[in-house]
C-alpha cells in the first residue's frame, strides 16, 4: 500500500504538485489522468524516488519513503519511450534488471526466469531478436517484462502505450489488465487518454494544475463528473 499525504513539489517558483493526498491499496490498478502539465509524471517520479517532494509525505506500507533507498523500493518502471538497450537482445534486455538487482541468480536461473517472462508477455521465440527487429507494441511488452524481472512490489507506468496506434493500444490494454489480474501487483499508471484510464483502471484519479479534482471508479466519475472541468475533459474522449 502506498500513501501520499499532502505532497507538494515546486520547481523554482512553479508549483507542479499542489498538496496531493492519495491512497493506493495493495494490488490496486490506479490511473492518474489529466491534461499535459497537470503533474502526473512528477507524482510518479516522486513515488519512484527519482524526485523529492518538498512538502508532505509518501509512505510505502508503514515506512516513510525517504527512508527507503530507490533500489530497495521494489519498484518497476515502464516509460513511454521504451529505452530498451538497442545493442542487447530481447532476452538480455529482460535479464538486465536481474543482473543489477541484489538477488543473486545463477545463469541457468536467469535463463529460466527470462523464458517465463517471455511466455508471460507472449513473446516466446523472440528472445534472440534485437529491439529494432520487433514492433513497437512488442517493444513495450519487452519493457514490461524487464520491469517485472526483478519481482517489483509496485509497477509504475508512464504513458507506456503513448507512441502506438489505437488498435495496438487497445490490445496492450487488455493484455496489461490480464497480467495485472494474474500477478496482482500494485500499479500506478499515468495517462492523458481518458478512454485508456476508464477502460483499464480500478480507480481513476483526475488531476488538473497539480491538484486532484476528482477520484473514483471509472463508472462513478463518468456517472457524476464533479465539475465542469471533469465533464469537459471526459467528454473529449467521445
Ligand atoms: P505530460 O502529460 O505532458 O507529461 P504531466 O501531467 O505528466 O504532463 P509533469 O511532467 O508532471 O506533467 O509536469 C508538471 C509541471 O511541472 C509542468 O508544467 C512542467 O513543465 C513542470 N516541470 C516538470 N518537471 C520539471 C523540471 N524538472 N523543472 C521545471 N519544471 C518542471
Amino acid at each position: 500500500r502506498i500513501r501520499l499525504d499532502n505532497v507538494v513539489k515546486t520547481f523554482d517558483t512553479f508549483r507542479a504538485v499542489h498538496g496531493v493526498s492519495l491512497d493506493i491499496g495493495s494490488g490496486e490498478l490506479v490511473a492518474l489522468l489529466g491534461p499535459s502539465g497537470s503533474g502526473k509524471t512528477t507524482i510518479l517520479r516522486m513515488v519512484a524516488g527519482l524526485e523529492f517532494a518538498d512538502g508532505g509525505h509518501i509512505h510505502f506500507g508503514d515506512q516513510d519513503a525517504t527512508d527507503i533507498p530507490v533500489r530497495e523500493r521494489g519498484v518497476g518502471f515502464v516509460f513511454q519511450h521504451y529505452a530498451l538497450f538497442p545493442h542487447m537482445t530481447v532476452a538480455d534486455n529482460i535479464a538486465f534488471g536481474m543482473k543489477v538487482s541484489k538477488v543473486r541468480r545463477t545463469k541457468a536461473e536467469m535463463a529460466a526466469r527470462v523464458a517465463d517472462l517471455l511466455r508471460l508477455v507472449k513473446l516466446e521465440g523472440l528472445g534472440e531478436r534485437f529491439p529494432n527487429q520487433i514492433s513497437g507494441g512488442q517493444r513495450q511488452r519487452v519493457a514490461l517484462a524487464r520491469a517485472l524481472a526483478v519481482d517489483p512490489k509496485v509497477l509504475l507506468l508512464d504513458e507506456p502505450f503513448g507512441a502506438l496506434d489505437a488498435n495496438v493500444r487497445r490490445d496492450l490494454r487488455r493484455w496489461l489488465r490480464e497480467i495485472h489480474d494474474e500477478l496482482g501487483i500494485t500499479t500506478l499508471f499515468v495517462t492523458h487518454d481518458q478512454e485508456e484510464a476508464l477502460d483499464l483502471a480500478d480507480r481513476v484519479v483526475i488531476l488538473n494544475e497539480g491538484k486532484i479534482v476528482q477520484e473514483g471508479t471509472p463508472e462513478a466519475v463518468c456517472r457524476t463528473p464533479g465539475s465542469a472541468f471533469v465533464l469537459n475533459f471526459l467528454g473529449d474522449a467521445n
